[in-house]
């Protein structure tokens, strides 16, 4: 058979380039399994939710969803430059984080500009950039983890932009304050680091790096993060960078000028307010993540450390297989062979009975077949 003709719309450009796949939604995997109760442990959200004032300020905020939102989002802004200590000029606001990951392609990188990127990084970085302008230099990893010293070695000429997921998803590998320290100041002075801290709030190893402290300190770096994991907003799409106010303005050129929402504003907002909501969550994750760690190494799978609330989890033999069999029982993960790691897998940590159903799963999904 001959294959159809290629249509002159298609752009050549985004040939062979590959879209964001999220994980399966809770309907799909209903669907899928034929079962009422799915447990959805695949995108790395919160568990408990959003925080009751981020829920009540969403409430009362709704009967002004015909007006536009504020475009530059000037209350949240004045928020979190106080929390972060750093000028509202300083600060930008993303429809998610991945929106900024996205923005800072657009707005730093030239036609024969690149970016250099990890292998194994959080996989928008290098979609962003191939549909840009197809120059990403992408870098191996060292055990699993973003390696600073090669990739500063990878800048060339061209290179703009150096983008490093602080922990990492998939990974949930991290890199120490002074391995960063070290990159930012071996890079030349018209190269900037996107640090993405997408998992920030969840860091309890005494060294790792708060990366705002390198933007008070005037330093190349433009920090991402995001109300989308420890805050339970994920479905309202805010995220945000601190950087340099000249960083900002460029990525301002660029951004779609309401580009973040009314009721992701207001939620964002009370979401900053409840402290107690984001103490919470991040002890349930601690304790959860160290129990399900443990639960998967005693059924002799690897598990990295991780400093997010997911696990990356090694289980030797075809990960697909175990992911469609976790499915089939209504539990869902994320398999990992389009990170090139195909026998791994991403296990987000969710409330307790959710976490033992899942290692329950996985006995009967690793059980040898003539057992089951
Ligand atoms: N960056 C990293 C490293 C992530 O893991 C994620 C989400 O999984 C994001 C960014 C996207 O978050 P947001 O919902 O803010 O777009």
């Amino acid at each position: 058979m001959t294959a159809p003709p290629r249509s002159p719309l298609r752009p050549a450009h985004l040939e062979g380039l590959d879209r964001y796949e999220p994980g399966l939604s809770l309907e799909q995997a209903a669907r899928e399994s034929g079962l009422r109760e799915v447990v959805k442990l695949a995108s790395n959200e919160n568990p408990l939710g959003p925080s009751p004032r981020a829920l009540e300020a969403v409430r009362s905020t709704l009967v002004r969803i015909h007006r536009y939102p504020d475009g530059p989002a000037t209350a949240l802004r004045a928020a979190l430059a106080g929390s972060l200590g750093v000028a509202p000029s300083q600060v930008v606001i993303g429809n998610g984080s991945t929106d900024l990951i996205d923005l800072f392609a657009r707005a730093f990188l030239g036609p024969e500009d690149n970016a250099v990127i990890s292998e194994g990084a959080f996989a928008r970085f290098g979609q962003v950039v191939r549909a840009r302008n197809g120059r990403a230099r992408l870098v191996p990893m060292r055990d699993r983890t973003h390696d600073l010293e090669a990739m500063r070695a990878a800048v060339d000429a061209r290179t703009r932009l150096v983008y490093v997921a602080n922990p990492n998803n998939p990974t949930g590998t991290w890199n120490r304050r002074g391995e960063v320290a070290a990159l930012l100041a071996g890079l030349p002075p018209e190269v900037l680091v996107v640090l993405d801290e997408a998992y920030f709030e969840y860091g309890d190893d005494p060294d790792y790096p708060d990366g705002v402290a390198w933007v008070r300190e005037g330093r190349p770096v433009a920090v991402l993060r995001t109300f989308s994991k420890v805050h339970g907003l994920a479905g309202l799409r805010v995220g945000y960078a601190a950087a340099a106010a000249e960083v900002v303005e460029a990525v301002d050129i660029v951004r779609e000028p309401f580009n973040s929402n009314v009721l992701g504003q207001a939620a964002a907002l009370a979401a900053l307010e409840d402290g107690a909501h984001v103490r919470r969550t991040v002890e349930l994750n601690r304790s959860e993540r160290d129990r399900v760690a443990r639960g998967l190494r005693e059924r002799g799978l690897l598990v990295w450390p991780s400093l997010a609330n997911f696990l990356f989890v090694d289980v030797q033999r075809d990960a697909a297989a175990v992911y469609r069999d976790l499915v089939g029982q209504g539990v869902i993960v994320r398999p990992l062979r389009a990170y090139g790691f195909p026998t791994a897998l991403r296990i987000s940590i969710g409330l307790p009975e959710e976490n033992a159903r899942l290692l329950t799963a996985l006995d009967a999904a690793l059980a040898p077949a003539p057992r089951r």
